[in-house]
């Protein structure tokens, strides 16, 4: 049995620049990762089966799992004769804008990659994971990395200050198509990725706080205006920084002092069935 942690992912930024013929937006952004974890478990079977268990019964266990997806591509392109058992014991919020499915499937990635022993770098897990989703690349080493075009192109950066993170997850849901559909793009916007880099390269915390943003942000909030007030609320009970992460719905804020933090959980927690205290891992 092989056992893999699998770190939620949060976005510092979230630029986008424009639209490109294809159709996608072309994005720029800076993902990290938090001490938020799904635990994954995997076991040789004597068939050729993959078998998704998880317990909590809103998360698909089929095809249209993440991880089943990934385990079949790893089995079809490395010709693995036996199939595989992957329990998921699901502690990262769905639909949620942190990657759940996404660093599932990257989980997965490598605990097959040891399972059955295939010696893959993380170069050739990361280029494979872009088949799964544009987010799986990232997922494979997490850390903190500066993410372009559709997830193939990584650069990794400095590790952030050491944080909190209150992370809090409004009772909506989100589709990130129909968020990317309702963005326009007409007027030039401004871009915070940059300061954000040079945030990180400096270990500046005060300015990595104030380059955190999220250019979907005022697009999920037209649909769900709780995620502004959310994050005004962190603002307004003592965070350092506050932004929604990927297309939403969850906000979370920075503190550097564990009083701090508290607070800030104390004051979003009535208005979220889902919030959770946790750190920076970067
Ligand atoms: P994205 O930003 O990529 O949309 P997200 O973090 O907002 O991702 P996820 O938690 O990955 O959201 O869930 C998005 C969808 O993926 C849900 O509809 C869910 O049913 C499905 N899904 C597939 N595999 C998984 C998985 N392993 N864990 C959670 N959800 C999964």
């Amino acid at each position: 049995m092989i056992y893999e942690t699998a770190p939620a992912k949060i976005n510092f930024t979230l630029d986008t620049l424009f639209k490109r013929a294809d159709g996608y937006h072309e994005v720029e952004m800076i993902m990290t990762t938090i001490d938020l974890n799904d635990r994954l478990s995997f076991e040789i079977r004597n068939d050729q089966q993959i078998v998704v268990d998880v317990e909590q019964n809103y998360v698909p266990t089929g095809v249209k799992n993440l991880a089943y997806q990934a385990a079949k591509l790893m089995q079809e392109t490395y010709n693995i004769d036996s199939g595989v058992t992957i329990s998921i014991d699901k502690n990262i919020p769905v639909s949620a804008g942190l990657g759940g499915g996404s660093t599932d499937a990257a989980a997965t990635m490598r605990g097959m990659n040891q399972l059955f022993d295939l010696g893959l770098s993380m170069d050739e897990l990361r280029t494979l994971a872009l088949e799964i989703g544009t987010d799986v690349p990232f997922c494979i080493q997490g850390q903190t990395a500066l993410c372009k075009g559709i997830g193939g192109n990584i650069e990794l950066l400095n590790k952030p200050p050491s944080a909190w993170v209150v992370v809090a997850k409004p009772n909506v849901g989100l589709s990130t198509p129909e968020v990317f559909r309702q963005l326009k793009l007409v007027e030039p916007c401004k871009t915070y990725t940059h300061m954000c880099v040079e945030a990180l390269q400096n270990g500046d915390y005060q300015q990595l706080c104030e380059s955190l943003s999220n250019r979907l942000e005022i697009v999920s909030n037209e649909m769900h205006p709780e995620i502004l007030k959310l994050k005004h609320n962190m603002l307004n009970s003592g965070a350092d920084g506050a932004v929604m992460s990927g297309s939403g719905p969850t906000v979370y804020g920075l503190a550097q002092k564990v009083s701090q933090a508290k607070h800030i959980y104390n004051s979003v927690n009535g208005c979220c069935n889902e919030v959770y205290l946790v750190r920076l891992l970067g």
